[in-house]
């Protein structure tokens, strides 16, 4: 079986020498400057520890473009001292930007993060694959904008394009490894769920993706546990068995468990559709590949572990992801037919390619044994959150205000952000007032389809639990248009959750 790698956590060179003398591999620099009102530029400490480091040729090159170089923009100047043949300005807009309310966003740090992709651009097509960063201020941020705009999914392409090494730039007085170690874990972490949320379907199947999980985990004192078919059976999954009925690839019922505090679990479940055709409900033929991805939840909160558990975080976590293909065939589920779920509940499956409540289903009932802390899913789910929303930001469904409250501050300092929907009993109405069962998988009404789906889901969560429904159709990829991810399934918003855990959990 072919089966791509990815290298997890490859050794970056956490202490640069600054004086070094190995000229073999061309190395570039990334240094940011300021506008300042009354002058022209005012560098950041680590430019200005390079300025007397290249005895003032820093400064000379800048006034020699005109000194005022725009945020996000980069200027690239060449042999200014013996250890950087290229250094790479880029222009940081105003100084302590701070919070923006309306945005959402803390714009210094997404300032940083997507003058790191600038820099890192510039150099890389000038084929320089050496690069070292400043931390502008923020080495955790600087971390993550250099390592996200830096991997790119390649897949099987025989002959790969060179991606660049990173390292952080060290300046006498500052101590910033341990951040930009931070920064790098979770950076790390969304590039592994970009990595398995863009592989093809056929070389990312439930199986597969268990062996990726197994892999990737080892080592990080978590207990991993593959379910099977058979394991489901027993349980009474009708709902999450019925996707995969039409496909010849095994279920999954992946189960992970870390455990470093004295608290309930944090429940993290993840849509893990590994390739949604639709079922008998067919999706049309264009874009129908972009459905290798239909898994980005299974990939983030996978992600979202791994990085809790490299971080060591004081929590305890419970990631539970139902794994599965849906396909037409003669032994699919038809639109009509009626399953039964693990708490006994009835669901007419109008439409087989609402399939990834159905799995979650089960999933949500699942956790109750588990007495959470609160639950959150993530889901690629609704078409209707891509209308919504775009690109911009995931939707958020919750009964919890203080959650949500911690979950929007999370996605402002990522720059990941979040936004929230109804869940009323309006929707509810719509998907349960049948005659011959008790759910419907799609409803009567037209529209609010993101919704309904979230009003399906609520069905299916244990009573007065505190639930977080993550809809993120609309982040998933391929385009998402961020400027520090490059083209591909993004990874989104694995960046946010481990925030959102970190906050909760003891610094
Ligand atoms: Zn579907």
């Amino acid at each position: 079986m072919m089966r791509l790698g990815f290298n997890m956590f490859k050794p970056f060179r956490q202490h640069l020498t600054y004086f070094s003398n190995n000229l073999s591999n061309k190395k570039g620099l990334v240094l940011g400057v300021y506008t300042e009102e009354g002058k022209p530029f005012k560098l950041t400490a680590a430019a200005e520890y390079y300025n007397k480091v290249s005895n003032g040729q820093l400064v000379k090159h800048i006034e020699l473009v005109g000194g005022n170089i725009k945020q996000g923009k980069s200027y690239v100047f060449w042999g200014l001292d013996n250890t950087f043949q290229s250094v790479a300005v880029v222009g940081l807009g105003k100084e302590k930007k701070g919070f923006h309310r309306t945005e959402l966003m803390d714009q210094d740090k997404e300032t940083i993060r997507t003058a790191a992709a600038s820099g890192c651009e510039a150099l890389n097509s000038m084929g320089i694959h050496d690069i070292t960063f400043e931390s502008f201020g923020d080495a955790e941020t600087s971390a993550e904008g250099s390592l996200l705009s830096s991997w790119k999914f390649q897949g099987v392409r025989t002959k790969k394009d060179p991606l660049p090494t990173v390292n952080l730039l060290e300046v006498p007085g500052l101590q910033e490894q341990s951040l930009w170690y931070l920064g790098s874990i979770k950076a790390q972490s969304q590039n592994f769920a970009r990595f398995l949320s863009d592989t093809p379907s056929n070389l990312m199947t439930p199986s597969i993706f268990c062996q990726n999980v197994e892999e990737a985990l080892k080592n990080l004192n978590i207990k991993i546990e593959i379910h099977d078919k058979k394991w489901a059976e027993e349980l009474g999954m009708g709902s999450f068995l019925s996707v995969n009925k039409g496909s010849d690839e095994p279920p999954k019922f992946l189960e992970l468990t870390y455990t470093n505090a004295v608290d309930k679990p944090m429940v993290l479940i993840g849509k893990g559709v590994t390739f949604d055709a639709g079922g008998i409900s067919l999706k049309p033929a264009t874009c129908m590949d972009e459905m290798r991805g239909d898994m980005g939840g299974a990939a983030c909160v996978v992600a979202t572990l791994q990085a809790v558990a490299a971080m060591k975080l004081e929590a305890n976590l419970k990631v539970l992801v139902p794994l599965v293909e849906n396909m037409p065939s003669g032994s699919a589920t038809k639109p009509g037919d009626v399953v039964r779920a693990m708490n006994g509940k009835t669901i007419c499956v109008d439409n087989t390619d609402a399939e990834g409540r159905l799995i979650l289903a089960d999933a949500l009932v699942y956790s109750k044994r588990f007495v959470p802390k609160w639950i959150l899913d993530v889901a690629t789910l609704t078409g209707a959150m891509r209308v919504a929303l775009g690109n911009a930001a995931a939707g958020v469904f919750t009964n919890s205000d203080e959650l949500y409250r911690l979950l929007q501050e999370a996605g402002a300092k990522t720059g990941d952000r979040v936004w929230r929907f109804p869940l009323w009993d309006h929707y509810s109405t719509q998907i349960t007032k049948y005659d011959a069962f008790d759910v419907n998988n799609v409803g009567k009404a037209k529209g609010g389809g993101s919704c309904t789906a979230a009003a399906f889901l609520k069905e299916f969560v244990p009573e007065n639990t505190d639930w977080i429904h993550m809809d993120i159709a609309g982040v998933m990829g391929p385009d998402c248009g961020v400027k520090y991810l490059p083209k591909g399934m993004s990874g989104r918003p694995t960046r946010t959750l481990i925030e959102f855990i970190r906050s909760q959990v003891k610094k």
